[in-house]
């Protein structure tokens, strides 16, 4: 029986200030379940009971984001809120280990197929699915009443903001990334440890090496996501003694590691010490981004769509295909990706003016 259709006899231990509304319930199949993970000492019944009641975020489900998802999912974290603004395509599926060729076929989204796959094999938890680009105008909406967030997301943007909103709100989060054969993570404790801002107070400049350019080994970032994981099962358990404080990384090809303290604030830091959160006051945020090789997302209008009234108007100007999520339009050269809240990925160029001319021509301006 799933968790989704309402609360079951839960037992929430009042010491618990995980103790959440809607977090999933133990019940006897859960003793069988989390059988081994309860034996392990760290956890036992109280930690167990205190993850079935824990709220997580991960924000990006590509790569780091279906590892992290598949790991508290079969752990049994009780609410896992999924964020994403992309759709699934076959060049993921070497890494992103929670979608399959059939999600691929249908351009599911992200969040949507990651959802789907969690429920599969762990309907006790509650597995949230947004189909949303993370924006300091929802950042509020998607990332409040959690208990702790993960990154998932490919970009320094993206984690700056996580960072200003998670400090701001002192919510727990953990930064994670993999490129190539190397990983890197860190915790971040607001008011305890370092932020992020704290140890890289600007993004990297320059030239910057992607997935895209440097390519990607599946096993860094399952390695990543690991590390990531077992700090969250400490942070959500409340094994507080044992969680890591220096940002950690490791290049698994050249077996190379390094790690630098993070245990405590920088006073001097843009985000905890002067608390200046410019990254949710959302400047240098346009609506028209790059996002990928060859492709560029629009998110300046928020309209609702309706899908099937679309496709009939596209269908004389090419090949067009929906199903409840997505749109796809294929205009020679370009592929346009359409979502029901009037975001967009168009494929094929990176002109932003070309795709907001081609929006404008099809979509509407
Ligand atoms: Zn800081």
């Amino acid at each position: 029986m799933s968790a989704r259709g309402g609360r079951l006899d839960v037992v929430v231990p009042s010491s618990s200030q995980l103790a959440g509304e809607n977090g999933a319930s133990m019940k006897p199949e859960s003793d069988e379940r989390y059988s081994r993970q309860v034996l392990f000492p760290g956890i036992g019944p109280e930690g167990q009971r205190r993850l079935l009641q824990a709220r997580v975020a991960i924000a990006g489900c590509g790569a780091t984001g279906s590892a992290l998802a598949s790991l508290l999912a079969r752990a049994g974290a009780g609410t896992l809120r999924i964020i994403d603004r992309d759709y699934v395509e076959t060049s993921n599926l070497q890494r992103q280990t929670l979608f399959d060729e059939h999600d691929a076929a249908e351009s599911l989204p992200k969040a949507i197929a990651a959802a789907r796959k969690l429920a599969s094999f762990n309907s006790q938890i509650i597995a949230e699915p947004h189909v949303s680009d993370l924006r300091p105008e929802n950042v509020g909406e998607l990332l409040g009443g959690m208990h702790l967030v993960l990154d998932g997301t490919d970009n320094f943007e993206t984690r700056y903001l996580i960072n200003d909103y998670a400090v701001k709100n002192s919510l727990p989060w953990i930064y994670v990334a993999a490129v190539g054969s190397y990983a890197i993570t860190m915790n971040i404790l607001p008011g305890e440890t370092a932020c992020l801002a704290c140890i890289f107070p600007e993004g990297p400049t320059g030239a910057v090496e992607t997935c895209e350019t440097a390519g990607i080994l599946n096993s860094a970032v399952n390695f990543a996501a690991s590390l990531a994981a077992t700090e969250a099962l400490k942070l959500l358990t409340g094994a507080r003694p044992q969680i890591r404080r220096t940002l950690l990384s490791c290049d698994l090809w050249r077996n190379e590691r390094a790690e630098v303290s993070a245990d405590k604030p920088r006073a001097e830091c843009r985000a905890c010490g002067k608390r200046d959160f410019v990254h949710l006051a959302g400047k240098g945020r346009p609506h028209i981004t790059l996002c990928g090789r060859n492709s560029v997302q629009i998110h300046e209008h928020h309209r609702p769509i309706d899908l099937s009234d679309m496709s009939r108007r596209l269908q004389p100007h090419g090949s067009v295909r929906h199903n409840d999520f997505v749109l796809k339009f294929w205009k020679e050269p370009y592929e346009m990706t359409l979502f029901p809240d009037g975001r967009a990925i168009i494929k094929g160029t990176t002109d932003t003016a070309v795709a907001r001319s081609l929006y404008a021509r099809y979509v509407g301006s």
